[in-house]
């Protein structure tokens, strides 16, 4: 306490007492804190409240003891209403990780050049509006190309077990207005996910590939396309080679099969 009033004796140093930075006033030197011994400053503001400021703070722009910041929010909710809600917080820590170098993981965002669509960051509402709602306090932003922006299209609220199937896959589908990759659509609409994806791969559209019942597409229904072949076959040519040749390996393929199980019993 009581080397908080002797005033280092550096020749640089400057005291700041009674100057004013906003609405901070400073009272006078609090001695130094933390393990860079940094100078700090015994500040009032002017709503009251007393705290320790750094000079460095003092001359970057610190003007509060943040209840300016308060203010400044709970103004911004009287305009939409949504301030303080989830998705507003949201919103802000998305802008903080791409624009804030000091927050703690801007280097995973704004370091390596992940931005925020002008869109979005301009305009609280226009954010809401692309991404709705948080369905739950356990979804979080989630973007759908980890190395795009934060931007409409991009961006989708997702826990954090979406987010991880996210990173492991490559492959996204858009349908009904939602961005989902093939595993996850698997589990949407009921389908095996490699169905899915022989489906696109064939060509067909998102919205068939997602409805088409799987009894209509896998092998099961083969034997009966086979069985309407064979017919036509057997009464356009007497001979029916194709015919023969199709039972043929069926007959193989059941010997195979009969060996197989052979050697297993044995
Ligand atoms: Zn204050």
């Amino acid at each position: 306490m009581a080397n908080h009033s002797l005033l280092p004796v550096h020749p640089l140093f400057k005291n700041l007492s009674g100057q004013r930075f906003g609405r901070l006033c400073v009272i006078e030197y609090a001695g130094r804190s933390g393990r860079q011994r940094i100078s700090m400053w015994r500040c009032r503001c002017d709503c009251g409240t007393e705290r320790d400021i750094s000079a460095t703070s003092l001359h970057s722009g610190t003007v509060s003891c943040g209840c300016l910041r308060l203010e400044r929010t709970s103004e911004a909710k009287r305009t939409h209403g949504k301030t303080g809600t989830a998705e507003y917080r949201a919103w802000a820590n998305m802008i903080s990780r791409c624009e804030n170098k000091n927050d703690l993981s801007f280097k995973d965002y704004g370091g390596r050049g992940i931005g925020v669509s002008r869109g979005w960051r301009c305009s609280f509402e226009t954010f809401l509006q692309d991404m709705g709602n948080k369905p739950t306090a356990a979804h979080m932003i989630d973007r759908i190309d980890n190395d795009g922006n934060y931007e409409h299209g991009n961006c989708r609220w997702a826990t954090r077990t979406e987010q991880n199937r996210n990173r492991r896959c490559n492959r996204l589908v858009t349908y009904k207005g939602a961005t989902k990759c093939v595993s996850e659509w698997a589990g949407v609409v009921g389908l095996p996910r490699y169905t899915i994806e022989k489906r696109l791969d064939s060509g067909w559209s998102v919205e068939r590939a997602m409805t088409t019942p799987k009894r209509a597409w896998n092998r099961n229904t083969r034997p009966g396309v086979a069985v309407v072949v064979r017919e036509i076959t057997n009464e356009r040519a007497g001979h029916g080679d194709r015919n023969s040749m199709q039972d043929h390996r069926r007959a193989a393929g059941g010997v195979v099969a009969s060996t197989r199980g052979a050697l297993q019993g044995g």
